[in-house]
């Protein structure tokens, strides 16, 4: 942001009007910044008051050409930076020192959603949230630790009850964890039926 400065010390934050603690980054820096960088596709700015960053979000900004992405430091930027930017987001209801480090998880999960960044492709389509289910859980070998053994079924080679299995699981875990997951999530018959079993304790 120094490079789009004007004065003499490159000053990119300033006091706030109306004092109180803390710095304001300056505006005109930003804009500057961001009139130069961006091309094709939304400006994103970092932010606790944004609208909170999920999957969802995360596979429509894989589509986009490009995106920009600004971070603030110290208590935020000038409030007339907001109409220069397409998107608000926040990572969490929490706060960071900069929004360096939001930007790198928006950055890692939408880029691994970009098509050819990770090996195997299908390993996205059953993943936690990618239907708003928690994903069911995983084992490798070997197939007993300390006494903990590998679901039977998963050593069958039946793909039929291993796909039923793991879509049971799914949904028990949904259930249990994230049951808010679960509201407005259309469900197909199978699933209503192990939804059921599983409600009843079977
Ligand atoms: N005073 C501000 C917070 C400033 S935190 C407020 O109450 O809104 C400093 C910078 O860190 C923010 O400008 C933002 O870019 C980044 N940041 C902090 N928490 C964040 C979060 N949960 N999600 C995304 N960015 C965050």
């Amino acid at each position: 942001l120094r490079d789009y400065t004007h004065d003499k010390h490159r000053m990119t934050d300033d006091a706030p009007y109306g004092g109180g603690p803390g710095m304001v980054m300056k505006v005109e820096p930003i804009v500057e910044a961001i009139e130069k960088v961006r091309g094709a596709g939304p400006v994103l700015l970092m932010s606790p008051q944004g609208e909170r960053f999920n999957q969802k979000m995360a596979q429509e900004l894989a589509g986009e050409e490009r995106l920009t992405i600004v971070c603030g430091r110290y208590e935020g930027f000038d409030e007339r930076v907001r109409p220069f930017v397409d998107r608000e987001i926040s990572i969490g209801d929490y706060i960071l020192t900069g929004g360096e480090i939001a930007a790198m998880a928006v950055i890692d999960s939408v880029s691994r959603l970009v098509p050819g960044v990770l090996g195997d492709s299908e390993s996205l389509t059953e993943e936690t949230f990618s239907d708003s289910l928690i994903e069911y859980p995983h084992y490798t070998r070997p197939d007993s630790f300390r006494g903990m053994e590998v679901p039977e079924v998963l050593l069958s080679g039946n793909h039929e009850e291993i796909r039923k299995w793991r879509r049971r699981e799914a949904i028990k875990r949904t259930l249990e964890r994230r049951s808010d997951l679960l509201d407005g999530l259309e469900l197909s018959g199978e699933d209503e039926e192990m939804l059921k079993e599983i409600r009843g304790g079977k």
